[in-house]
């Protein structure tokens, strides 16, 4: 079997483009674009270039992109008088700290700073509680993406026997909860696990959001299974240069896989697009 290699990339084109149509209905109906304001602390060079791009693709839908770029340095106090600031703002319908954040800022008191109606990243504690119950929500954006490529290649989950790896807030927790939703068995798997190969073995749907470049290798993988690579390790390679490869040993588990998403190419482009999406639901949230 040589699985089929899922586009994230046409996917989130096609995704990006139906927000953009959707967004011209918005401004048609209530006279303002939809707004995203992002908030930047430091030089981290990978958050500028995710900043960037988020920016960039802001703009394309249609809708209105803010920035605001604070040194490294400044206060956590700052940062929490800017997020008000923007909480306050009519004209911003969502907000979003880009994380890592400075090790002297509390992360998780800027992220519950946050109006959770303007929470597009879906970081905030109302809106993974109400994920968690089954509430309508601001879900956080990767796991998103990820649910959208698992649901156009498997169609209906009901029953699938799913393997997250990794369970951190952003990724592994929200896409268990998500796959849960959609009535699959879902089991997390992380750094304690204890016979990950074991685990592997039995996902129709294995996720993988670990960061250990090629933890999972392709002997693991159940034939057939849909799996969702969403690691971005940079490796060295051997002319001195780098490049970005994923948590899954993707050439082992092409043999064995029935789907599979390529790093880069896959799960990345999602990510934006889905935020656009957040972007747009909570604007329409906000207007009632
Ligand atoms: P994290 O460091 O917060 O969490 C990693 C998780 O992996 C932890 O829960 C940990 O328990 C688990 N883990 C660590 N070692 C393990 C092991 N040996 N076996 C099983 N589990 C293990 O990371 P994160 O923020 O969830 O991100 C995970 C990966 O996904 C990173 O490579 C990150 O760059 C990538 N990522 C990609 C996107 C995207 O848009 N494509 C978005 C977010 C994160």
């Amino acid at each position: 079997m040589t699985a089929i290699i899922i586009d994230g990339k046409a996917r989130a084109t096609a995704l990006r483009e139906s927000v953009a149509a959707e967004v011209a209905g918005f401004v048609a109906a209530h006279g303002r674009a939809p707004g995203l304001t992002v908030v930047l602390v430091g030089d981290d060079p990978a958050s500028a270039v995710y900043v960037r791009n988020k920016g960039r693709e802001t703009l394309a839908a249609g809708m209105v992109s803010g920035e605001h770029r604070l040194p490294a340095s400044v206060s956590e106090a700052e940062v929490l008088a800017l997020v008000a600031a923007l909480n306050a703002d009519e004209a911003i319908d969502g907000i979003l700290v880009q994380l890592p954040l400075p090790r002297h800022i509390d992360a998780d008191r800027v992220l519950a700073a946050i109006n959770p109606a303007k929470d597009v990243d879906g970081f905030h504690p109302v809106n993974a509680g109400r994920l968690a119950t089954g509430l309508d929500a601001l879900v956080p954006c990767t796991p998103t993406g990820c649910l959208l490529l698992i649901e156009e290649a498997l169609g209906n989950l009901s029953g699938k026997e799913a393997l997250v790896i990794g369970r951190s807030n952003i990724v592994g927790k929200p896409m268990a909860a998500l796959l849960t939703a959609r009535s699959a068995t879902v089991t997390i798997a992380h750094s304690r696990t204890v016979d990950l190969a074991g685990h592997v073995a039995r996902a129709e749907i294995l996720v993988a959001a670990v960061g250990v470049p090629h933890l999972v290798k392709g002997e693991w993988i159940r034939p057939g299974a849909c799996v969702i690579d969403v690691g971005m390790n940079r490796v060295a390679t051997a002319d001195g240069k780098s490049r970005l490869t994923g948590d899954v040993d993707y050439d082992g588990a092409l043999a064995r896989a029935g789907w599979i998403t390529p790093v880069p190419g896959g799960v990345g482009p999602m990510t934006i697009a889905c935020l656009l999406a957040n972007t747009l639901k909570a604007a329409r949230a906000r207007l009632g």
